[in-house]
């Protein structure tokens, strides 16, 4: 079959796979440990779903602007200003399908053939496939454990050439938890703005940070750098709303404007309905998430002191997300994607493999579900990593 090359080229997404894996062989009964889940397990809270469900009842089920309803998009700016320190007008907020939606829009705007964009690895699965799809190409900038999986201004420097378009970075990220700090990203900013690169900051995880109330927006470090920013950001883990499918950005208006059309042409609006629903979740006190992410420390700790009890698996502790990236080279396998599918297939626990994160010495495991489930899913992992030890000295 003759298909466009561009997605002919494309891998399909791991978190999902994984996901929609463990979650069909929960409904064919067996006893799995989801490790995989890339979303809260929380129910989306109840002022929000009323919102929705008022939406309809009022016959709020129409067509809306292309980049979503004023009011909404008024509580969106007024959110950046509260929470980031970023002035953006509502007319420069775009409303989507969810914040992967958003990076879709804004890569497809930002970057063309021939032009680079640089990618800090690990990175979230999807942005060198989108990449691919804008026509450019990714530049993948490797990390390490002991550089605590950032990278350095001066790494970024050393690695800029006149095709470099773009800088997409994630903090909290997906898959490591890292936070940049406000000198990190300051130096960070100086460099992308003196070769004039664009920043897609994506910062979907910004509720969720664990061990500092600092969280800094790199567009809020000066005008030169909010100019060249997009701020990508979306309902979907603070609120548990994965399912609606809102997510949104503010950038320049220019971009704005680009990205309108595009959605012109593309999706239309996000459902109105769940328009309506962001607006509610954007109006809840912060207190209501504020017991989310705390218990989502919990679990963290927890899953942490879990796994060092199993001294073959090695982790840099994650101060923001949902998820611990470990380092899974002491067990001798030669992939992780085979890792991954052995402890699936063999004690029924889903972890994402590190390949499609571009780290193929890991796993990811979320710690999105509940204290009971991790106590159990460790204790199978460990006891997995325990027999495989024994196997490999019996067979040297
Ligand atoms: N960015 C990162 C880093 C993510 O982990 C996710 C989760 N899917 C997204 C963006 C997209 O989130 P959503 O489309 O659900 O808003
Ligand atoms: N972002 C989540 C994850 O990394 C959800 C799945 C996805 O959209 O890729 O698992």
């Amino acid at each position: 079959m003759k298909v466009n090359e561009r997605v002919k080229g494309l891998i399909g997404s791991s978190t999902l796979a994984i996901t929609a894996k463990a979650k069909e062989l929960a409904s064919r009964g067996k006893d799995v440990v989801n490790f995989g889940a890339g979303e809260p397990d929380f129910d989306t809270p109840d002022v929000i779903k009323k919102a929705a469900i008022e939406a309809i009842q009022k016959g709020f089920t129409k067509y809306t602007p292309s980049i979503g309803i004023l009011q909404l998009r008024e509580a969106i700016a007024f959110k950046f200003q509260k929470d980031n320190q970023l002035q953006y007008k509502p007319s420069q907020i775009a409303v989507s399908c969810g914040a992967k939606h958003s990076l879709y829009d804004i890569i497809q705007v930002l970057a063309d053939e021939g032009d680079e964009v640089i990618i800090p690895a690990p990175y979230w699965v999807s942005y060198p496939e989108m990449v691919k799809l804008a026509g450019a190409t990714s530049k993948i900038l490797a990390t390490s454990a002991e550089a605590n999986f950032k990278i350095t201004a001066k790494q970024l420097a050393q690695n800029i050439s006149s095709k470099t378009r773009v800088l997409i970075l994630n903090s909290p990220s997906n898959p490591t938890g890292m936070v940049y700090s406000k000198s990190e990203l300051e130096a960070i900013a100086a460099i992308c703005v003196k070769h004039k690169i664009y920043v897609i900051s994506d910062e979907i995880y910004e509720k969720l940070i664990y061990d500092t109330k600092a969280y800094p927006s790199i567009a809020a470090l000066g005008k030169d750098i909010f100019d060249l920013t997009v701020t990508v950001n979306g309902v979907s883990k603070a609120y548990s709303m994965t399912g609606w499918r809102i997510g949104y950005c503010g950038a320049s208006q220019e971009i704005i404007d680009y990205i309108n059309k595009f959605q012109d042409h593309t999706t239309s609006n996000p459902t109105s309905i769940s328009q309506m629903a962001a607006l509610a979740a954007l109006q809840m006190p912060d207190a209501s998430i504020n017991a989310m992410r705390d218990e989502f420390k919990v679990r963290r700790d927890l899953m942490m002191s879990c796994l060092n009890k199993i001294p073959e698996i090695f982790y840099v502790p994650p101060q923001g997300a949902f998820y611990i990236f470990c380092n899974i080279a002491k067990l001798g396998e030669k992939s992780a994607v085979s890792i991954a599918e052995k402890i699936l297939n063999d004690v029924n626990v889903a972890v994402i493999p590190g390949d499609g994160f571009g780290a193929n010495n890991y796993i990811r495991l979320s710690f999105a579900t509940s204290t009971e489930r991790i106590q159990e899913g460790i204790k199978r992992i460990g006891e997995w990593v325990k027999k495989l030890s024994k196997q490999s000295v019996l067979e040297t």
